[in-house]
């Protein structure tokens, strides 16, 4: 029995709590940047203000997690970003393909508690900082309204990923809200005052049907008159969850200090939206449905912007600039909302793709002026214009990666976030960047710690694609499709396809590729050729004469023509893809991108993957079979297809794939990593959109690894992960190590990416 007597006052309990590292925000690039650092062998802190991680991707908001693929409606081909958040989404997409947002949580929660070196405290907001001098925190204070205990968050760095910015506001960092005029950077697209200058907020409901007729009595506070929405015809009761990301509002307001009068409008304009839906009468198939959801928590787009040693610009973007320290790389368009949101009578948004991937470089991931705070998320040293493309949750997870490598790297270095910029640093922090799984587009990994590179590689059997065979399946050339091919500088290939038609017609045949270095806009044509078909089948030989100057892929491109149709084949192979030439209206790709002409944005035409089970390849021959499968190119440093697939891939009519190192003298290895294809080009979005398969279908799911006595010294059955790191308990010695793999499926050879492996004690960084 607790009897407490008078007092003029009570503080609350109070703990301290001391690590390397505090992240403020447990959204995406807050868990993705804590867990980075844990693994990387510091002490982090994550404070989260909310019961649940996972910010707007959390079951409290709702939003899918995006960020270079672009719904796979861009031509950033290969681009899932890589690292923790691939591991997250792949791991999602294998426990929760229906997209369940409950079970995303579980997922997030479950891959920080598994972390020994991350103490998570949830339902704690940061609500003060204290400073050890003007340009450095010392601590941060945050308050839990569960437990009523008053923390005291000290570390020698800190990372803000709260979305508004909190911990850098406290302490004094420069920061932006609102866009720049045109002039400041020269960034044509940057919008006038009349458009606005900030994104505004987002609510999202979940309707379902109960299986009998349900009444809805609207709150009082509900929109009466729904015609204040200019586009309330397009309400509909199929859509709702992320389909309504255009219910925006308060991009006239302040967007931090004016949330909750935002959100009590969004609530109005929701309530409103159903009560149109239930009783207007115009919507009879609503009879059954009842609203199972609607958020209490807005889903936020812009606010701050703080300040670092860079600001990313639309030229940045479009031009896909390079920079010397780049640790991280966005995709997706840049996507500018009117101010006026749902009440706009403007599109909800304004979106322009660029023709591909963009490096963002560590001088984008920390203040400028408080020199122990790293920021991350959408919060970034960006501008307005380059906000509206870096915002996306996969890209703003990307760079909390970057943040918590570099955050590690300066405990080791002993120095502060902007102190790493030296050449040496940075160099050191892309490649243990790279190590973990994060693509940084250019560079490639040289870690002279991977005892594969000093290994004789061999394989069982290499793919030398001379056909992919036709099976009876024939699609119309309707939409237009390319065939995405990586091929050796030098002559390109004859090639054989079987086209199908009844009337006498004319198949135009293009051979493009892309004007800029690993990236998928076919923008370029080499070659067009015109060719009669005939009633019938046709053996269509495809001979375009032309030499390629470099290794790269190429688009064998057949332009639309409902009279012909094509041999497809259902085998499918680690960089190989199809694309067509198809409208994306939820990314704004309506076939070709063609802006005004005055905002900086380049005109070309989208040519994206179809999601399976579509998607197959065109059936094909080859004269001079495709070598781009080798075995060396699992020590190439780079783990998804690139200018070319950058992967070993068995032969298909191999019965036992696998690869073996051999060393000259016997080596201990503590540590084997593997990267297998878990397919890049799958945006895997997390919540409301339901996916087709758990597990994709390049993954190698079986394998074994032998020594050189042929003794099984591991084996892994089920695999679903892209990046399988092995730890031995005890060094295998040997003179080589064999990796048995089985074919995912029959149409599917097996793959691998990289291999690595490394001895007891070597600064390895997986
Ligand atoms: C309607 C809408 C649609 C969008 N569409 C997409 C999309 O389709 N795909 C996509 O990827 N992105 C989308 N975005 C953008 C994206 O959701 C945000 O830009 C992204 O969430 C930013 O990530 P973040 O980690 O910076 O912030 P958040 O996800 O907001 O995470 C910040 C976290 O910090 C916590 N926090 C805040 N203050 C404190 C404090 N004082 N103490 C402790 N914790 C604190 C918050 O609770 C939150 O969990 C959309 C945004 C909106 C609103």
């Amino acid at each position: 029995m607790i009897i407490a007597e008078e007092s003029v006052s009570r503080a609350f309990q109070q703990r301290i709590i001391t690590s390397d590292l505090v992240v403020v925000g447990g959204g995406l690039s807050g868990v993705c940047c804590a867990i980075t650092a844990a693994r990387a062998g510091i002490k982090v802190t994550l404070v989260q203000d909310r019961p649940v991680l996972g910010g707007n991707a959390s079951s409290e908001v709702r939003l899918w997690v995006l960020g270079a693929t672009s719904h796979m409606g861009n031509n950033n081909r290969w681009a899932r970003e890589g690292g923790v958040i691939d591991e997250i989404l792949v791991e999602n997409m294998y426990r929760n393909p229906e997209g369940n947002a409950v079970i995303f949580d579980t997922v997030m929660l479950d891959k920080v508690v598994s972390e020994p070196n991350i103490t998570l405290l949830l339902n704690t907001a940061v609500i003060d900082v204290d400073k050890s001098s003007a340009d450095q925190i010392s601590s941060a204070r945050a308050f839990c309204s569960q437990n009523s205990v008053e923390y005291v968050l000290k570390a020698p760095l800190f990372c803000d990923a709260s979305g508004d910015g909190v911990l850098g506001f406290l302490s004094g960092a420069a920061f932006r809200m609102g866009a720049e005029s045109q002039d400041e950077f020269g960034e044509k697209f940057a919008p006038t005052k009349e458009y606005g200058e900030l994104l505004g907020h987002s609510l999202y409901f979940y309707s379902k049907d109960t299986g009998k007729p349900v009444n809805f009595v609207p709150p009082s506070y509900a929109l009466e008159d729904i015609t204040k929405i200019p586009r309330y015809r397009k309400f509909n009761t199929r859509e709702f969850g992320c389909n309504l990301w255009w219910v925006e509002y308060g991009g006239r307001l302040d967007t931090v200090h004016e949330t909750e009068t935002i959100k009590w409008e969004l609530w109005k304009v929701i309530y409103g939206i159903w009560n149109h839906i239930k009783n207007s009468g115009q919507f009879p198939e609503a009879r059954n449905l009842t609203l199972e959801w609607v958020g209490t928590i807005p889903g936020k787009r812009e606010s701050r912007r703080f300040v670092g040693d860079y600001l990313l610009t639309q030229q940045d973007i479009v031009e896909q600039r390079t920079h010397s320290d780049a640790v991280a790389f966005g995709g997706w368009s840049i996507d500018l909302h009117p101010a006026d949101g749902v009440f706009s009578e403007k599109p909800g948004c304004n979106q322009w793709h660029g023709k591909g991937i963009y490096q963002i470089p560590y001088r984008s991931y920390y203040s400028k002026n408080v020199n122990n705070l790293f920021i991350a998320g959408r919060i970034i040293s960006v501008t307005h214009v380059a906000f509206g493309s870096s915002r996306v949750m996969g890209t703003s997870a990307y760079g909390g990666q970057a943040v918590g490598m570099a955050a590690a790297l300066c405990r080791e270095q002993n120095v502060l976030p902007a102190a790493l910029g030296s050449e040496k640093n940075i160099r050191m922090l892309q490649q243990r960047l790279i190590a973990s799984g994060q693509y940084i587009p250019g560079l490639t990994l040289s870690d002279s710690e991977d005892l594969v590179r000093t290994a004789k590689l061999t394989a069982s059997s290499e793919l030398h694609l001379s056909e992919l065979p036709e099976e009876g399946l024939l699609k119309s050339l309707d939409p237009a499709v390319a065939q995405m091919l990586p091929l050796s500088q030098g002559r390109v290939p004859r090639f054989t396809v079987h086209a199908q038609s009844e009337k006498a017609t004319t198949l135009e045949v293009e051979l493009r590729l892309c004007s800029r270095a690993a990236s998928y806009t076919p923008d370029v044509v080499l070659k067009t050729l015109r060719i009669a078909i005939t009633p019938g089948r046709n053996c269509v030989k495809l001979d375009f004469d032309t030499e390629l100057t470099a290794t790269q892929y190429v688009f064998i491109m057949f332009r639309k023509n409902a009279d012909i149709k094509l041999h497809f084949t259902s085998k499918r192979v680690t960089g190989i893809l199809t694309v067509f030439n198809q409208v994306n209206e939820a990314v704004s790709n309506y076939g070709k991108q063609e802006p005004p002409d005055d905002i900086g944005i380049d005109s070309f035409e989208f040519w994206c993957p179809q999601r399976r089970p579509a998607g197959e390849n065109i059936a094909m021959k080859i004269d001079t079979p495709l070598k781009d499968f080798g075995v060396n190119n699992l020590t190439n440093g780079v783990a998804r297809p690139t200018c070319q697939s950058n992967a070993w891939v068995a032969d298909f009519s191999d019965a036992s794939p696998s690869i073996k190192m051999t060393w000259p003298v016997a080596k201990a290895i503590r540590t084997m990593v593997l990267k297998f294809d878990t397919d890049y080009d799958h945006p895997m979005e997390s919540v409301l959109m339901g996916h087709p398969e758990n597990v994709m279908p390049f993954c190698v799911r079986n394998y074994k690894i032998r020594d050189d006595q042929g003794k099984v010294v591991f084996e892994k059955k089920g695999n679903y992960q892209t990046h399988n790191t092995i730890r031995f308990d005890e060094p295998v010695r040997t003179r080589s190590l064999t990796v048995e793999v089985e074919h995912p499926s029959d149409n599917v050879s097996a793959s691998i990416f990289e291999v690595l492996c490394y001895e007891p004690g070597a600064v390895m960084h997986n």
